[in-house]
């Protein structure tokens, strides 16, 4: 569930379209953050666009057009950014003269800031290619297909809090119809302040972990109506203050509600996928080990995108259980496509693992 720079709508990246991504990562572009007060960034300034201001003379807020427009439209071309001569200098800098990465670790290797994945950029491609239908539940249920987009900034970052809040352990169409409930009643700091706990829990019911849900929806709501005039907070510091927010939502919520990239958010979905393609250099046993070990290789420019396309992918082909490995396009350069083949077809011989497969289509 996540949004990504409008850059990566335009099919392959060239050189100079990675620079300009990388330049607009630091907290630019449309999105809620254009508060009435003006006290972040105006509407569109940073991104080359004139300012679009209300009938008061105040900068307009981030309609919902625009924000889908954040969201990227996967076409087969889209690609990575790719840098020949510093792949080059990486590899050379590495000992390694592989043009696939960094295939001949060493012990330098393991100390070099510069480590990434074997073949993870082909990866990449790969699941961009196997996403680009924007199928998946969370493109049609997740965070950003939650809020009111026609509401006032603040409530639209409220409801995007609460949304989030609920997703925990909540598949998306329990979390989306859960909203439209809240949506419904009237999703505003002031209402949720005066509601009963059991009508509160009647809303949200069946999401996971309901009653806590309400407790910390309560507090956190609370909190921001005390200590933030009813806005949720716009550091990434703050939001992992408030009771129920942890990294993977905050980061998310960073993303969607302000514009802000402060990390990758690594649910189980993530964390499950990177794991399976050994995009960590140790497997890691929390989201919070994955998020960390990808921040340190992953280029920036794609954090906001990971989680957007991960998950989607964890929803339809790289499951939980039995992974779609004989459909998916990864299947001969995945580290795990093997032995999950060989556990979804024991019968068949290891020649035949590699074709698609009748049961799993
Ligand atoms: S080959 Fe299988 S385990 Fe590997 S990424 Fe594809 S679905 Fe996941």
């Amino acid at each position: 569930m996540t949004s990504t720079s409008p850059y990566f709508t335009r099919g392959v990246l060239t050189r100079n379209m990675g620079r300009r991504v990388r330049a607009a990562a630091v907290g630019s572009g449309p999105n809620l953050a254009k508060h009435p007060a003006g006290r972040l960034q105006q509407a569109g300034a940073s991104c080359g666009r004139p300012a679009r201001r209300d009938a008061a003379g105040h900068p307009a807020a981030h309609s919902i057009q625009e924000t889908v427009r954040e969201i990227p439209k996967v076409q087969s071309g889209d690609s990575i950014p790719r840098n020949a001569a510093r792949q080059k200098r990486e590899r050379l800098q590495a000992g390694c003269n592989s043009s696939r990465g960094r295939q001949c670790a060493s012990p330098a290797d393991e100390t070099n800031s510069t480590w990434e994945p074997k073949d993870w950029r082909e990866q990449w491609d790969n699941i961009t290619e196997m996403r680009k239908g924007r199928d998946a539940p969370v493109d049609s249920m997740g965070a950003e297909q939650c809020f009111d987009k026609t509401a006032a900034p603040e409530v639209m970052r409220y409801q995007v809090l609460l949304s989030l809040m609920l997703s925990s352990q909540t598949r998306d169409h329990v979390t989306f119809a859960a909203m439209n409930k809240l949506r419904d009643y009237g999703l505003t700091v002031e209402n949720i302040l005066t509601i009963e706990d059991k009508t509160l829990g009647d809303l949200i019911y069946p999401v996971g972990f309901w009653r806590s849900k309400v407790k910390y929806i309560k507090q956190t709501t609370a909190i921001l109506k005390e200590q933030y005039n009813g806005d949720i907070p716009s550091s990434i510091s703050e939001l992992l203050k408030l009771p129920g927010v942890g990294p993977k939502m905050g980061h998310l919520i960073m993303k969607i509600a302000w514009n802000n990239v402060s990390g990758i958010s690594v649910d189980t979905h993530v964390h499950r996928i990177v794991n399976r393609l050994k995009w960590v250099r140790k497997e890691t046993k929390s989201p919070e080990k994955s998020r960390q070990a990808l921040e340190e290789w992953m280029p920036r420019e794609l954090w906001s995108r990971t989680n957007w396309l991960l998950v989607g992918f964890g929803q339809q082909t790289c499951l939980p259980v039995n992974p779609r490995c004989a459909g998916c396009l990864n299947r001969d350069i995945c580290p795990s496509a093997k032995n999950n083949l060989r556990k979804t077809n024991p019968g068949l011989p290891p020649s035949s693992l590699h074709q698609p497969c009748q049961q799993q289509q």
